[in-house]
């Protein structure tokens, strides 16, 4: 299995999305996904936490400083 499903809170609106993690693409990757509530830009970083064995999962909107 090389995707995981997982999910982040939306940095703008707080809902919850969807993540699909594509374990190809590293243990440390940046994803810029759009809330399916607000529509803004989250900018998703995760890194592979092996001790929890699972992704550490950080959402900032992207633009703000
Ligand atoms: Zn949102």
């Amino acid at each position: 299995m090389d995707r995981d499903e997982s999910s982040f809170l939306c940095a703008c609106c707080g809902e919850a999305n969807d993540l699909f993690i594509d374990q190809s693409g590293g243990d440390r990757q940046t994803l810029i996904e759009d809330c399916a509530v607000c529509c803004r830009p989250n900018v998703v970083s995760i890194s592979f936490n092996p001790f929890a064995d699972r992704y550490d999962i950080e959402v900032t909107l992207e633009g703000r400083d």
